[in-house]
Protein backbone atom coordinates (compact mmCIF):
# COMPACT_ATOMS: atom_id res chain seq x y z
CA UNK A 1 0.00 0.00 0.00
CA UNK A 2 2.37 2.73 -0.89
CA UNK A 3 1.34 6.33 -1.19
CA UNK A 4 2.25 7.79 -4.63
CA UNK A 5 2.83 11.48 -4.93
CA UNK A 6 4.35 14.79 -2.91
CA UNK A 7 3.12 16.01 0.17
CA UNK A 8 0.77 18.95 -0.57
CA UNK A 9 2.07 21.12 1.52
CA UNK A 10 6.21 20.82 1.43
CA UNK A 11 6.27 19.11 -1.49
CA UNK A 12 8.59 16.29 -0.47
CA UNK A 13 8.07 13.09 -1.73
CA UNK A 14 8.24 11.04 1.19
CA UNK A 15 4.61 11.53 1.90
CA UNK A 16 3.19 8.59 4.05
CA UNK A 17 -0.29 9.68 5.50
CA UNK A 18 -3.68 10.64 3.69
CA UNK A 19 -5.54 13.40 5.72
CA UNK A 20 -9.08 12.35 7.14
CA UNK A 21 -10.61 15.67 6.98
CA UNK A 22 -8.97 17.05 3.75
CA UNK A 23 -7.54 14.34 1.98
CA UNK A 24 -4.61 15.70 1.46
CA UNK A 25 -1.14 13.69 0.92
CA UNK A 26 0.96 14.83 3.57
CA UNK A 27 4.60 13.92 4.69
CA UNK A 28 5.77 13.08 8.38
CA UNK A 29 6.24 16.77 9.44
CA UNK A 30 3.22 17.58 8.23
CA UNK A 31 0.95 15.05 9.84
CA UNK A 32 -1.16 15.21 13.24
CA UNK A 33 -0.99 11.92 13.86
CA UNK A 34 -3.05 12.55 17.33
CA UNK A 35 -5.89 13.59 15.25
CA UNK A 36 -4.74 11.95 11.84
CA UNK A 37 -4.97 15.23 10.13
CA UNK A 38 -2.75 17.36 8.22
CA UNK A 39 -1.21 19.79 10.15
CA UNK A 40 -3.12 22.32 8.47
CA UNK A 41 -7.02 20.88 9.39
CA UNK A 42 -5.52 20.27 12.81
CA UNK A 43 -4.76 23.32 13.49
CA UNK A 44 -8.06 24.24 11.96
CA UNK A 45 -9.91 22.15 14.19
CA UNK A 46 -7.72 22.49 17.32
CA UNK A 47 -8.71 24.16 20.35
CA UNK A 48 -8.39 22.67 23.71
CA UNK A 49 -9.74 19.19 24.69
CA UNK A 50 -9.59 15.99 23.62
CA UNK A 51 -6.66 15.04 22.96
CA UNK A 52 -4.10 17.81 24.16
CA UNK A 53 -1.21 16.04 25.95
CA UNK A 54 -0.98 17.93 29.24
CA UNK A 55 2.93 17.54 28.95
CA UNK A 56 3.31 19.06 25.86
CA UNK A 57 1.76 22.08 27.06
CA UNK A 58 4.09 24.98 27.44
CA UNK A 59 3.84 26.76 30.68
CA UNK A 60 1.27 30.29 30.57
CA UNK A 61 -0.80 29.33 27.90
CA UNK A 62 -4.46 29.19 28.73
CA UNK A 63 -7.38 27.37 27.35
CA UNK A 64 -8.62 28.88 24.12
CA UNK A 65 -11.84 29.81 23.29
CA UNK A 66 -13.52 30.36 20.11
ZN1 LIG B 1 5.36 18.03 4.15
ZN1 LIG C 1 -6.19 18.14 6.07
Amino acid sequence: MSVAGLCEICERPDVDHTCDRCGRLVCDRHWDRERGLCVECASEVGGPGDRVDPENLPDGVDTYRF
